[in-house]
């Protein structure tokens, strides 16, 4: 059997590949850049091996010109150009790149930083261009030759005159329709824009000459008008140059000029990787949160380069969402990119970076919590609320990782501590915490103030997601939390356990009448020891905390979750006597009252809503006016 060569038709071709491979126009600037650029790396790797063929290297670079009245943009480089056939194979045959080739030939050199290697990336200029010309001079022809093709009915090479080798690619700009205007692409701030956004640091010089008007200096009334020729690109990425070179104020105005920010960064992270997988990152905490930060809005990402190149704005897979608020520049030649270069292709380097990302910024994180106290508080003002969230929406999956940069406020240093600061001076087996809206509030709950009489130091949880948090991590160090509303905490000693004991047996009766006035809101009433200056307190029992009640209730579509409540009464509050002699003198009807009454001042304590507020005022009223 024969066989036969798929035959494919290349206008179809082409027009397939300019209308869905690219989705940006701007990138024809980029692709046609990058060329030339790799063709003046091949000139100076051959240089560099052919002792016969000189160059200058302080005049290597690229050139745009626009000519606003032909309509018309010029790229002009003095690499190594192409002879006739190499016009031939590489600009007519689609996905062949003499680049990739050119590698392979050469794969001794390993740092030879080509950045072609699709074969497609020329054929991008069909996006913006109605015509493309591309007049060539080999180093190894002493001819040129003029290609051009409108790319639809093929092309044409004729022989034609350069002075000088290199290559100079004319595109003839489509015509502007309704819905495209490819006027912009003649105006010098827009390549000027193009050129920063891309191909900053393409090495070599990417000029073009620029009219400005100036002061005439005979004139001060006048104006006159001059040409100058502007370098466009800043050729060296900041994150190539070793830090010790760049100063901190250039590290910041990078930050702030690349992010949008009006402030410098908490912290510069700079990392080289060199291994199974090489990158260089250039990483920065912002010292606040972007407005719209917790917001569905933010896009988290890094920028993607690759070899010089832009190729991802924001390549989110490069972090976890937990380190979300992460801004910074990943340069790697490892990645595979998607034919367009305007993705990557989701594969194994990225995951390899990724990870190792993570593990650089947890490890810069911790010694700034150890070395840079101020700035650490600072960084977890802005962004501790999606660490803690790192550790809840995962299930505790990334606990391991993220525990250690919690923060929360200590009762006994009064001010916030890492949970390990707080295990190290720790008798026992368990952190003891406590909820509430602010740290003044949860100071005056009654069963905190029980503990800290008692010499023990709490956590104050002020945010709505700590006790979720502490609960998903379960145990720290060995050490179970506790909630000091919680019906298992007890410091009493077992004489006092007894003692309390006997005295809720003795009354189980009026308990249980009050606990049919409270009706299901609450699973028991009692008395207890723990009170010293409060009359009352609400305490829970189970997994549900009274804090985790409010949370879960405020939540769009929150379940109606409710805690387990237990109405505590200071058995030495004379309340607690008025209530015995009411039950006594069997005036249920008072007790009834003073149940209420009693319930709905420990709601108030805990922060807790009261149902009915009418009722309760009026009660109070009337046993005010007795
Ligand atoms: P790629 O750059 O991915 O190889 P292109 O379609 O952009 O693919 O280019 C095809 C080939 O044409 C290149 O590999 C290179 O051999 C050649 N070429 C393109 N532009 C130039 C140029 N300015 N100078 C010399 N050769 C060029």
């Amino acid at each position: 059997m024969k066989k036969k060569e798929f035959k494919a038709e290349s206008k179809k071709i082409l027009n397939m590949m300019i209308h869905s491979i690219y989705t940006n126009k701007e990138i024809a600037l980029r692709e046609l850049i990058s060329n030339s650029s790799d063709a003046i790396d091949k000139l100076v790797y051959l240089s560099a091996t052919n002792g016969e063929l000189k160059v200058n290297r302080d005049e290597l670079g690229i050139k745009i010109e626009l000519d606003k009245e032909n309509r018309t943009i010029k790229i002009i480089d003095n690499g190594i150009g192409m002879t006739e056939s190499e016009l031939e194979s590489n600009l007519g045959t689609i996905a062949k790149s003499g680049s990739e080739l050119f590698k392979e030939e050469n794969s001794d050199k390993k740092n030879l930083e080509i950045i072609g290697q699709f074969g497609v990336g020329f054929y991008s200029s069909f996006m913006i261009a109605k015509k493309v010309s591309v007049l060539s001079k080999s180093i190894n022809s002493g001819d040129a030759y003029l290609w051009e093709s409108d790319g639809e009915d093929g092309f044409t090479i004729t022989k034609s005159e350069k002075n000088d080798f290199g290559t100079e690619i004319t595109l003839y700009l489509k015509d502007n329709t309704d819905d495209d205007n490819y006027d912009e692409f003649l105006e010098t701030y827009t390549i000027e824009r193009i050129v920063k956004k891309y191909s900053d640091y393409i090495k070599y010089p990417i000029k073009m000459d620029v009219s400005v008007e100036k002061e005439d200096p005979k004139d001060k009334e006048k104006k006159i008008t001059e040409v100058e020729t502007r370098t466009l690109n800043s050729m060296i990425p900041i994150w190539k140059k070793k830090q010790k070179d760049v100063k901190d104020s250039e590290y910041n105005d990078f930050y702030t000029d690349k992010f949008y920010d009006y402030e410098k960064p908490l912290k510069v992270i700079k990392t080289e990787v060199e291994g199974m997988t090489s990158y260089q990152g250039l990483l920065f905490i912002p010292s606040h949160a972007p407005y719209n930060y917790y917001t569905k809005e933010y896009e988290k990402g890094l920028m993607l380069y690759s070899k010089g190149v832009m190729i991802m704005d924001k390549c989110a897979d490069l972090l976890p969402d937990y380190f979300s608020f992460v801004k910074g520049i990943v340069d790697s030649e490892d990645i595979s990119l998607n034919i367009s270069r305007e993705t990557m292709q989701e594969d194994k380097q990225v995951k390899l970076i990724a990870r190792s990302l993570e593990t650089k910024i947890k490890k810069e994180l911790q010694s700034m919590l150890k070395d840079d106290r101020d700035n650490y508080l600072k960084f977890y003002e802005a962004f501790g609320e999606q660490l803690k969230y790192g550790i809840y929406s995962s299930y505790g999956m990334n606990k391991e990782l993220l525990q250690d940069l919690l923060l929360f406020y200590s009762s006994k240093e009064e001010k916030l501590v890492t949970l390990d600061e707080y295990v190290n001076r720790m008798d026992g087996d368990t952190i003891y915490y406590a909820s509430g809206e602010t740290v003044d509030k949860i100071k005056m709950l009654p069963n905190v103030e029980d503990a800290i009489s008692k010499d023990k130091e709490i956590l104050f949880l002020t945010n709505y997601l700590d006790e979720f948090v502490l609960k998903t991590i379960g145990t720290f160090k060995d050490k179970k939390f506790m909630n000091v509303s919680d019906t298992n905490f007890d410091l009493s000693t077992d004489d006092e356990k007894e003692a309390i004991k006997k005295v809720n047996e003795d009354n189980k009766d009026m308990f249980k009448t009050m606990e049919d006035v409270l009706n299901n809101q609450v699973k028991g009433v009692r008395f207890t020891n723990r009170l010293k200056n409060h009359p009352v307190c609400l305490i829970s029992e189970g997994d549900v905390s009274l804090e985790m009640e409010k949370v879960l209730n405020a939540m769009p579509n929150g379940d109606n979750v409710k805690a387990n409540k237990i109405l505590e009464i200071n058995e030495n509050a004379s309340v607690a006597k008025k209530i015995k002699e009411l039950y006594k003198d069997g005036k249920t009807d008072e007790l009834e009252k003073y149940t209420k009454i009693l319930y709905n001042q420990a709601r108030l304590i805990e922060g807790l809503s009261v149902e009915n507020p009418t009722e309760l005022t009026s009660l109070i009223c009337e046993i005010m006016s007795k």
